[in-house]
Parts: structure tokens; C-alpha cells; sequence
């Protein structure tokens, strides 16, 4: 048997464990103090530091140590370029303190820990052939309860960050009806883990394609704005045998500002998400990883001609019919207010159609001319709040309201406006605080500010 390399999608931790078992010393621990004068090292984790160690005794290069036997390409596409970068260096050198932290297995608290997993069907198929049973990386992907390749329950072995373990080693008889049916999201991870079909995701993109197959799943209105609610309880019934394991509850868990999968929408040109959120929506909106890629090539220009048709078809059928309704009883002579009463809407909406129709109400918002419009206009893309313009131009608030209604693209820019300015305020105060509490932890530091 040779034992000096790598078997196939063997996981760094189970190769060490094997060099440590097999290599003849009387104890674990004198190995473990010969091979790195220490035995207090730690094994079980998904980016162990021992890259070098391996590489330099056993003459396996680190890039493929990196590329076939650790998740980093599981992570990678969810990374962006520089982020990618600093993991990659990390683990090549060994020095993995903050890995974790950069991968986002901090932030999305998704650290999975205490456990290593098998499938019993691949444990069987590693012994005959390999003499071993072997920790697989592709069992060790976040939230997985099943074999991607099998379709078998996976076994948990509970390990702490310094135990020295293997599967079981011995054969073990399979019954039929522990074959379960294959599983959308250990397929979506599997081919996370082992996909070249691309490099990095866009957001912009990725989150595009999202909004238009829940559009074709009325998780989505014609503006493609995401029925949040419906779409997270439909997700929690499609996911209901995963979410009694405590890895889903966590992956669940509700945050008060963006819950899940909400916040898979929001906030991502800053937060990055654990691959497993990402993936978790993937397998439930797409069949196959081949499927979710073809739309994805081709969501920005699918979102182009989605709204191209559908707003043309909105104002053909809401502003053909309504608003030429309203602005003729308003051309009739009728009052705002009946109108309103008629069509069951508010005045205000009533005002600002016959407005944008260019009925002429008399109202202080009409007393608005050309020049002060542009200005209010132009205050209202920087995000100056309605309030602070009015008072700037000595209008009614309901004035500046009105404008604003008129360019409805503006609301939009304005929300993200104030999302981004609160963003940055909290920012400058975190990077105070990390500064001036180095050692903080992150509640410690939350309490802070
Ligand atoms: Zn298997």
C-alpha cells in the first residue's frame, strides 16, 4: 500500500490523520511532536495549516493540494478576485488565522464544527480499493445530509479540533431502502466544489437571474419585486427534512433587517454570502447546475427585455385606461376629490396623474415652475430628504412629494441612497471602534457602537 499520496477528493485533515496512524510511531503524539515539534496542532479543520508541511515532505505541489484536496473552489466563485487572492496566499503559506473571517464562515455564522462526515456506500468502495476508508471533501460541504454521488444519509463523527480520526474501517452491508432520492442542493454543492465552467460570479448578474425565475414562479410581481414572505415560507416547506438539522436552522436563521433569502438581494456588493445560502436558492429555483448557468449567462439581457415588454404592457393597460379616465372627468370639471372617491384612490394619486397628464390642478404643488422643479429635482437624486427641500424652496412637503411621485425611478435611488449613507455611518464607527479595540470580539464590539 502506498501511503505517500493523496486518494482521490481526500480531505487535507484525513490525509494527516492517516500519516500520523500508519507511520509506525508508537504514539500519535510522539508523531505528531516529531512530524511538527508540537502535538497541540489542529487537525480537524477545513483549511488546515499543514499545506507546507505536506507539500515539502511529500513533494505534492501546494496548488494542487489547494485545488483538488480543500472547498477553497467552493468558496471562490463567491469571492471576488482580491478576497479570492488573500485566501489562496493564506493557506499556501500556512499562516490560516483569518481564513475563516475572509471566507465569511465568521459573518454567516455558519461555522461548522465538532463533526466529520461519510457515506457509508463510499467508505465501502475506498476500502476495497484503497485499503482505507477516507474523509471526503465532498462530504464535508456545508448543510449536506446526503451523498451527492450516492444519495445515502451521511454518518456524523464527532471530532474535536485536535482528535485524530478515520471513518470506521470495516465493510458495511447497505440496505436497499436506505437509498434516498437525489438530493437538488448535495448536486448544486457537489458541483460547486468541483466545477471549471467559470470563474467568479457578478452579483448584479447572479441576483438578476434570481429575481426573474421567481418572476416565472410568481415569487416575483412584474417589476420584479420579490413576494418575500410567500417565497420564505415556500423555501422552509421545500427544505422542511433539512431544517431539522441544526446546520439548516442556522443557514435560516432570520437577521430583523434582511432575513433569508432576502438579504441575498440586498447589501451584496458588500456582505458576502456562505456559498451554502447561495447554493440553498439555486437548487430550489433550478433543476440542474446546467440550467442555472444558461440563465445565468443570459439574465441582464432577459432583464432588459422582461421589463421592456412589461412596462410598455403596464402603461398600455393602467395608463391607457385609468389615467385617460381620470383626466378626462378631470377635464369634465369634477373635483379631485370625487375622482378619487370614484376611481377608490387617493386624492394625492389622483393629483399626481392628472399632473403628469398635464391637467392643470390648482395646487401649491402646480405653482412649482420649470426652474424650481430642476433644482427640487436635482436635490431630490442627491437624497436630500422632502422635508429639508421644502424649506429650502418654501413649499409644502406635499409639493416636493408630488414632483417626487413624478419620477417614481427616483424613489428607488433615494431608498438606496439612505441605505447606503446609514451603511457608511455604521461603518466609520465599526472601523473605529476595530481600531481602538483591536482584541474586541464581534459582540463586544457590537456593543460598542
Ligand atoms: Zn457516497
Amino acid at each position: 500500500m502506498d501511503y505517500s499520496g493523496l486518494f482521490p477528493d481526500e480531505t487535507l485533515t484525513s490525509f494527516i490523520v492517516r500519516q500520523l496512524y500508519f507511520c509506525g510511531y508508537p504514539h500519535i503524539r510522539i508523531a505528531q511532536n516529531d512530524f511538527w515539534g508540537s502535538d497541540n496542532r489542529q487537525i480537524n479543520s477545513p483549511f488546515p495549516s499543514l499545506i507546507p508541511w505536506i507539500s515539502d515532505n511529500f513533494n505534492i505541489e501546494r496548488n494542487v493540494l489547494l485545488k483538488n484536496h480543500t472547498s477553497l473552489n467552493y468558496f471562490k466563485p463567491f469571492l471576488g478576485q482580491s478576497k479570492y487572492q488573500l485566501v489562496k496566499q493564506a493557506l499556501l503559506t500556512g499562516d490560516v488565522e483569518f481564513v475563516q473571517k475572509w471566507l465569511g464562515i465568521t459573518s454567516n455564522r455558519v461555522k461548522a464544527g465538532g463533526s466529520l462526515y461519510y457515506c457509508l456506500e463510499c467508505a465501502n468502495e475506498d476500502l476495497k480499493q484503497y485499503g482505507v476508508a477516507y474523509w471526503h471533501r465532498k462530504h464535508q460541504m456545508y448543510g449536506l445530509i446526503i451523498c451527492p454521488v450516492h444519495g445515502q444519509e451521511l454518518r456524523e463523527t464527532q471530532v474535536t479540533r485536535r482528535h485524530v480520526a478515520l471513518p470506521p474501517q470495516q465493510h458495511c452491508e447497505l440496505k436497499e431502502s436506505a437509498v434516498l432520492l437525489p438530493n437538488h442542493f448535495a448536486n448544486f454543492s457537489h458541483w460547486a466544489l468541483t466545477q471549471s465552467d467559470f470563474d467568479m460570479f457578478d452579483y448584479e448578474r447572479l441576483t438578476n437571474c434570481y429575481r426573474l425565475e421567481l418572476f416565472n414562479k410568481e415569487f416575483a410581481c412584474k417589476s420584479l419585486r420579490i413576494r418575500q414572505k410567500c417565497l420564505r415560507e415556500d423555501l422552509q416547506d421545500h427544505y422542511a427534512a433539512e431544517l431539522k438539522h441544526a446546520a439548516w436552522q442556522t443557514l435560516f436563521t432570520t437577521n430583523k433587517t434582511y432575513p433569508y433569502p432576502c438579504q441575498l438581494f440586498y447589501n451584496y456588493h458588500d456582505c458576502h454570502f456562505h456559498p451554502a445560502k447561495h447554493l440553498a436558492l439555486m437548487a430550489y429555483l433550478f433543476s440542474t447546475p446546467e440550467s442555472f448557468l444558461s440563465k445565468y449567462y443570459c439574465a441582464n439581457e432577459e432583464l432588459e427585455s422582461h421589463f421592456n415588454s412589461h412596462t410598455v404592457k403596464r402603461e398600455r393597460t393602467n395608463n391607457t385606461v385609468k389615467n385617460k379616465l381620470i383626466l378626462n372627468l378631470f377635464r369634465q370639471g369634477k373635483s379631485l376629490r370625487n375622482i378619487a372617491k370614484q376611481m377608490k384612490l387617493s386624492v394625492t394619486a389622483v393629483k399626481s396623474k392628472v399632473v403628469a397628464g398635464g391637467g392643470k390642478v390648482k395646487s401649491r404643488a402646480a405653482k412649482v415652475f420649470e426652474p424650481d422643479r430642476r433644482a427640487i429635482l436635482r436635490k431630490l437624486m442627491m437624497g436630500v430628504p422632502t422635508g429639508d427641500i421644502a424649506k429650502g424652496f418654501n413649499l409644502s412637503t406635499g409639493a416636493i412629494e408630488q414632483v417626487l411621485t413624478q419620477h417614481p425611478e427616483l424613489v428607488e435611488l433615494r431608498k438606496y441612497l439612505r441605505f447606503r449613507a446609514k451603511q457608511m455611518t455604521h461603518r466609520k464607527l465599526l472601523s473605529k471602534a476595530v481600531k481602538e479595540f483591536p482584541r474586541y470580539t464581534r459582540n463586544q464590539l457590537k456593543k460598542k457602537i
